[in-house]
């Protein structure tokens, strides 16, 4: 439903969407949230603004020779999602008063769809903001990264940190790893619900099953967790993904995988971040690239489609010459087609990690931004996909926003 007027000399444009709302005045600014009312974009001076549901806000825009990004401080935050509740406060007078000049008047049914919304967004002010994200973190465990394509997707953590752990440059999970008994689990998506209420229509799309690796859990486990989340969403939880580690992703069988994608698992996405295995080994990652081609075999031929993360940049200077020939070896070798993807991820050094000692004491020389532009050109082009190619895309970490 598309809702336009003028109202105290500004013209407004709201669409209403079973997911979202999305209402733009005065052509400087766009202000989204989805049915429960709660911000989720802004677009303001040639800039955009995602507001996750932990509170943060991303600021994003075009530099003069790239995209910018930064994350909005407190007080940022507070006013940005002030002027958003008021931007909704006067949407919502505008409606209802007299005097709103309507493109086309909305009928009585058209302004009950929309005024539960508008109102639900005029009270999303910076208090509700910081009650809402405290809320949040009562029901969620951190959420460490999601895919780019996973953004809008309802999390449901069936574990919690990684089974792992040992991978010298990441920095995502800081819980030891642990499966929730089905009893929690089933709590966990009840509590999810209750948090969530109307605005869960934006993440319906798909069910991301966190955290890093939950498809480590053993088979016995792990079908009851899936059989959970059916009997809580029924056909809704027939669009399942979840990441799988290249090193027990190769210790479920392509049967394991068939159960799996019957219960509603429809693609995984794996970080096989090189195929070279002295680099795997070198950054202490548990796995090889013949275990990733394996995972993926049997994921696919279970029917569950693929999507493998590649690292550009790690290991640096040193190991770039075997990465990039490597993993376009790897990623060769794996029956990937059209509905696959590839996601190429640039290598961000995190401080807090082993890897800057790692890379000092055996003088890895990181890759400048042309050296890595050319290193993820090399290894594309080295790729010899037949007619049915996966998807290429980018896997920017710092875009990511929940
Ligand atoms: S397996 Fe993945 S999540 Fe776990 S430590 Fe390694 S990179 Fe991080």
């Amino acid at each position: 439903m598309i809702f336009s007027g003028r109202s105290d000399n500004r013209a407004f444009v709201i669409t209403l969407r079973d997911s979202s709302l999305t209402a733009s005045t005065d052509e400087r600014l766009v202000i989204a949230c989805d049915r429960g009312g709660r911000l989720y974009s802004v677009y303001r001076d040639g800039a955009t603004f995602r507001r996750g549901l932990d509170g943060r806000i991303l600021q994003k825009w075009r530099g003069d020779e790239s995209r910018q990004r930064r994350w909005l401080t407190q007080p940022e935050a507070d006013d940005l999602l002030d002027a958003a509740s008021e931007s909704f406060r006067w949407l919502r007078d505008s409606v209802n008063s007299p005097h709103c000049a309507w493109a086309q008047s909305p009928d009585a049914d058209e302004r009950a769809a929309l005024l539960p919304t508008l109102e639900r967004a005029a009270a999303f002010d910076s208090a509700a903001a910081r009650a809402d994200a405290e809320a949040f973190a009562r029901v969620y465990r951190p959420i460490g990264i999601l895919p780019p394509d996973q953004y809008l997707t309802l999390v449901l953590q069936a574990t919690e940190g990684c089974s792992f752990h040992t991978c010298t440059f990441c920095d995502l999970y800081h819980h030891p790893y642990r499966v929730k008994p089905v009893e929690e689990f089933r709590q966990h998506i009840a509590d999810v619900r209750n948090y969530l209420g109307d605005s869960i229509t934006l993440r319906q799309r798909s069910i991301f099953l966190g955290a890093a690796n939950a498809l480590a859990a053993p088979m016995p486990r792990l079908v009851p967790l899936f059989e959970s989340m059916g009997q809580a969403f029924g056909a809704s939880a027939q669009n399942v993904c979840a990441f799988v580690d290249g090193f027990t992703g190769a210790r479920k069988s392509a049967d394991d995988y068939r159960v799996l994608a019957g219960l509603g698992l429809r693609r995984v996405y794996i970080g096989l971040e090189s195929g070279h295995d002295p680099l795997l080994r070198f950054v202490s990652k548990p796995a090889t690239g013949a275990d990733v081609i394996e995972t993926v075999r049997a994921t696919k031929s279970a029917g569950v489609s693929v999507a493998v993360i590649a690292m550009i940049g790690l290991g640096g200077d040193r190991f770039a010459e075997g990465h990039v020939a490597d993993t376009a070896a790897t990623l060769n070798a794996m029956p990937l087609g059209a509905g696959d993807l590839i996601y190429f991820s640039t290598f961000l050094e995190q401080p807090d990690t082993p890897y800057p000692a790692l890379a000092a004491r055996h003088t890895v020389r990181p890759l400048s931004a042309a050296e890595l532009a050319a290193q993820r050109d090399a290894i594309r082009g080295r790729l010899t996909f037949g007619d049915s190619r996966p998807q290429i895309s980018i896997y920017d970490i710092r875009e990511f926003v929940y």
